[in-house]
């Protein structure tokens, strides 16, 4: 996940302030539909403690992990998310 620059966001999750120093992330951009229930979680802040703990994480990973599946290039590896909401790029398979 790439690294906010901290004062300027709002969580997504809780709504507070992300502080200086705070363990936060950006989603990655990756839904473009905005009837989808998971789409203002995407390309949005949030302190890693509330992802960590968020009732929808799970289907939130799942729907990256298939739409970035999904537009992978050919060959070279896709990226993956893990539970903990960092991107890692695995080889394909
Ligand atoms: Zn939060």
């Amino acid at each position: 996940m790439e690294r906010i620059e901290a004062g300027r966001a709002h969580c997504a999750l809780c709504g507070e302030v992300i502080r200086p120093g705070e363990d936060a992330m950006v989603t990655p951009d990756f839904l473009a539909d905005e009837a989808d229930p998971l789409w203002r979680f995407a390309d949005a802040a949030m302190h890693r403690a509330c992802f960590l703990v968020w009732d929808r994480r799970k289907a939130f990973i799942a729907r990256y992990n298939q739409v970035a599946r999904r537009l992978a290039a050919t060959g070279g590896s896709y990226p993956r998310m893990t539970s903990e909401g960092d991107i890692v790029h695995e080889p394909m398979s």
